[in-house]
């Protein structure tokens, strides 16, 4: 009889023929940096996550450098938001600022740009508008200065995650000609129109102030565009892909890692996290256990780099069991 049950015998058994195995090396932490000073302001919807000024980092930087993480997502929430979101581009912006403080103290983390306009449009939506209309090819300038803005302040990543068509061209067109063509994309390819992101919008102060984001996010339902969506990123240039939200779209996940050979991340989001945290909090579940299973089923459906509100728990598990 085949018992597969032999190999299941031990713990020293089971480590030895586990297939997928979870590392702090290749999870992001993101964080929330905010505009003014003094300021460490819980995000109600998110236990443990923070919004930050940059003169209180410290409460967080020195445990992202210790737990043996890769590095970090920022994501600025200025105070002065208007039509064009003038803040991500200022070279004086909170973001940029933050970028420089973060990459002169803790040089080896890796500091991630997130590009996108919705955290400093007076609007909330992700581009340029006009009436009720999101307007694609009067996005793509804006984005461009973002990103060349946050390359200048510093950042080793810039990631793109508004969703408008042709911006990985224009974003990496923009780079090049000014001068960090050293600098890789990390595009949101596939990132759908979710329900699972409404506590980061409490988080960024970002949440649309008319109608929604589902003329630009992706529709749950679509799979094939999803792919079409990575392809057409790859051949804009991206260095790296992203699916978006994690543990709803494995299925997406693990043919994106079968079509491409770019190394592919995670966004593990907001009401993912959320979610476990509110169970935890129940006693229904048991949070580290939950937490280590949904890592490792996004790394087993094929992400190379895992961006989650877990990572900083997650590293310290990992070092605890080893
Ligand atoms: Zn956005």
């Amino acid at each position: 009889m085949r018992r597969f049950r032999r190999l299941r015998a031990t713990p020293a058994m089971r480590k030895m023929v586990r297939e997928t195995r979870l590392s702090a090396a290749d999870m992001i932490y993101p964080i929330f940096v905010e505009e003014g000073e003094g300021l460490t302001a819980p995000v109600e919807s998110m236990p443990t996550v923070y919004r930050y000024s940059i003169d209180r980092l410290e409460e967080i930087l020195p445990q992202i450098a210790e737990s043996g993480i890769a590095g970090l997502l920022i994501f600025g929430v200025p105070k002065h938001k208007d039509e064009f979101a003038t803040e991500a581009y200022c070279d004086e912006g909170v973001t940029q600022q933050a970028i420089r403080y973060i990459k002169k103290n803790y040089p080896e983390l890796i500091v991630i740009a997130d590009v996108c306009l919705c955290e400093y449009t007076n609007h909330g939506h992700c581009g340029v508008i006009c009436g009720e209309k999101i307007l694609n090819d009067e996005t793509l300038p804006l984005l461009s200065k973002m990103a060349v803005s946050m390359a200048k302040a510093g950042a080793d990543i810039i990631a793109p995650s508004d969703m408008m068509d042709g911006r990985v061209a224009a974003i990496r067109a923009a780079l090049d000609e000014n001068g960090y063509i050293d600098v890789p994309i990390m595009s949101y390819s596939a990132k759908f129109a979710s329900g699972y992101y409404s506590p980061f919008r409490d988080a960024a102060d970002s949440a649309p102030s008319f109608g929604d984001r589902k003329t630009y996010q992706m529709d749950p339902a679509n799979r094939r565009e999803a792919l079409r969506e990575i392809a057409d990123d790859i051949e804009e240039g991206a260095d790296m892909v992203m699916v978006k939200p994690a543990l709803p779209y494995l299925d997406i996940l693990r043919e994106a890692r079968d079509m491409t050979d770019l190394p592919l991340a995670a966004y593990n989001v907001s009401g993912e996290f959320s979610m476990v945290k509110a169970a935890a909090k129940l006693g229904w579940i048991d949070e580290k256990r939950i937490v280590m299973e949904n890592m490792t089923a996004i790394k087993r459906a094929g992400a190379d780099i895992i961006i989650t509100y877990h990572a900083l728990d997650a590293a310290k598990w990992l070092r605890e069991d080893d």
